[in-house]
């Protein structure tokens, strides 16, 4: 499937000739002309790579960026007029993946645009953790049995990744209330026998297979069956 990429630049000239190029490689692009607009994109989430230029009107580069990231790790490349080193560490301070410099050979934008894609495929799959059947996708907070969905709630889905990031060990309660409820919780750790009683629920029972195991006296362990 050909990589979805958002061009955000006000110069239209300019969005309109990245566009025919890339288009040109095989992806399919769509276009903003201002911040503001551009964010509203980018948060609906189905685009593979932003080309994010900085001087923009209303909402400026960096701010798009900022307010991105607070929902969406989708990789950011910037564009920037200015070669200012302050730039730069700023949009990578942000959380941009990388910057090029206008004007720039459009062979060098294709360049970067694929190692950033290389990059962030190769971060998504790492993020998917496996118990038997189990499927828990840490980026996109899913969950499923072979191919069925399994809604979890936030503290659900916490306990069950800590588990499956620690997959074949014994976690004791108090380890389990402390990673997943944090230092701060004054609660008892019957709770966590409670939160794992809801994902035997959701997942043992419905599916019938036994990956959350209690060991007497320890804590629990999840397993590949
Ligand atoms: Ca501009």
């Amino acid at each position: 499937m050909a990589a979805r990429i958002l061009v955000i630049e006000d110069e239209e000239k300019f969005a309109r000739f990245i566009e025919m190029e890339l288009t040109h490689e095989g992806y399919e692009v769509a276009k903003a002309f201002d911040g503001r607009s551009g964010l509203e994109l980018a948060e609906l989430g189905q685009f593979d790579l932003i080309l994010l230029d900085i001087m923009l009107p209303g909402l400026n580069g960096m701010e798009v960026l900022r307010r991105l990231r607070r929902s969406s790790s989708v990789p950011v490349i910037m564009l920037t007029a200015r070669d200012s080193v302050i730039d730069k560490v700023s949009g990578l301070d942000s959380g941009a993946d990388d910057y090029i410099t206008k004007p720039f050979a459009i062979e060098e934008l294709l360049a970067r645009i694929r190692t950033a894609l290389r990059k962030s495929n190769a971060a998504v799959e790492a993020k998917i953790l496996t118990a038997g059947k189990l499927r828990l996708d840490v980026g996109r907070r899913q969950v499923a049995y072979e191919d069925t969905p399994v809604e979890l709630t936030k503290r659900e889905f916490d306990l069950l990744q800590y588990l499956m990031e620690n997959k074949g060990l014994v976690m004791s309660r108090e380890m389990l209330l402390e990673q997943v409820w944090g230092y701060d919780y004054a609660g008892e750790t019957n709770v966590v026998d409670v939160y794992v009683r809801f994902l035997r629920i959701k997942i043992d029972e419905r599916f019938g297979v036994r990956l959350i195991a209690t060991v007497r006296g320890v804590g629990y362990v999840i397993r590949d069956e």
